[in-house]
């Protein structure tokens, strides 16, 4: 007997779900559903100073209206911080991390220095990559700042890890912003030396997404747009920790008529203000299939 396909929907509690949200959601429901695969909802609050218990509630409302039915218990990621620090003791444990102390602030002035020489680098969502020097610090310096107690972020040594995995590539059941399909090659360089767990949360967006696709069985990731290019990190994480690559299908973003991507700060497009206006669950169906808002 062959196992389903298994999807699932990973919203963050940190804002209200609007029409983006009910397009991911209602896809992956949909393909589990003609797939005969599973469904789940997992719930990304690992940002304990942005997601709240009022949010995660009404996520729960909102996809019930919208006729989304899921597997109980649902998985909650602050629950499991014990289980992504495991897997960071692993990369740690095998020399590719190192804690870095610049604050953001620092890393700004750092870049500044750095485009006043030339151009400097920026990641795939137009940030600037890593330019501090904290990955050729000896270990005894890591030691003595790290006893000193001071904050820091975890970082990816991102040519070490990469020489450990060889080459990566994804397969793209959807497309990429720019048509990009099929056996996608993973550039995860382009991020630099990302983070992967801070002083005080031991984990990261990209460390316990990848952990919990593997440990839930996920076999199909079906997201938006925006996270097409971490993918290539998400999949440098899998090769270092042996864990299975599922299929990815990324969507394409909901915009606004200023063609802005909708954003949790954007009410009209909330569901909860949606159905307040009279908006039914057919109709919401109906405008998560526009390409425009
Ligand atoms: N939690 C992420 C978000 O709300 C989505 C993660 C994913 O689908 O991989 O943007």
């Amino acid at each position: 007997m062959t196992t389903p396909p298994v999807f699932r929907f990973a919203p963050s509690p940190n804002g209200f779900l609007h029409l983006g949200h009910a397009r991911s959601a209602l896809l992956n429901f949909d393909l589990a559903r003609k797939t005969g695969g599973r469904f789940l909802l997992r719930i990304e609050d690992i940002d304990t100073t942005r997601c709240r218990p009022d949010y995660e509630a009404a996520i729960y409302e909102d996809l019930a209206w919208l006729g989304i039915t899921w597997e109980q218990p649902v998985r909650r990621q602050s629950e499991h911080l014990a289980l992504y620090g495991e897997a960071l003791s692993r990369l740690a444990g095998e020399g590719l991390l190192y804690p870095a102390y610049e604050s953001r602030a620092d890393i700004a002035q750092l870049v500044r220095e750095k485009e006043e020489a030339g151009v400097w680098p920026r990641d795939p969502d137009g940030a600037p990559i890593y330019p501090g020097t904290a990955r050729h610090w000896s270990r005894v310096e890591r030691e003595a700042r790290m006893q000193s107690g001071a904050p820091y972020a975890l970082r990816l040594d991102m040519t070490s890890a990469l020489a450990r995995t060889g080459a990566l590539t994804w397969t793209e059941q959807g497309e990429g912003p720019n048509g990009e399909a099929g056996k996608v090659v993973a550039r995860p360089e382009q991020w630099g030396d990302v983070i992967l767990a801070r002083k005080e949360t031991p984990t990261s967006y990209h460390l316990s997404v990848v952990v919990d696709d593997a440990l839930q069985g996920v076999t199909h990731v079906v997201r938006g747009q925006d996270l097409f290019w971490a993918t290539a990190v998400h999949r440098l994480l899998q090769g270092l920790l042996g864990l299975p690559e599922p299929a990815y299908r990324h969507h394409s973003l909901l915009m606004d008529e200023s063609g802005h991507k909708l954003s949790k700060s954007t009410h009209s497009t909330a569901l909860r203000a949606l159905r307040a206006g009279g908006v039914t669950p057919d109709e919401v169906r109906r405008l998560t299939s526009l390409d425009i808002f």
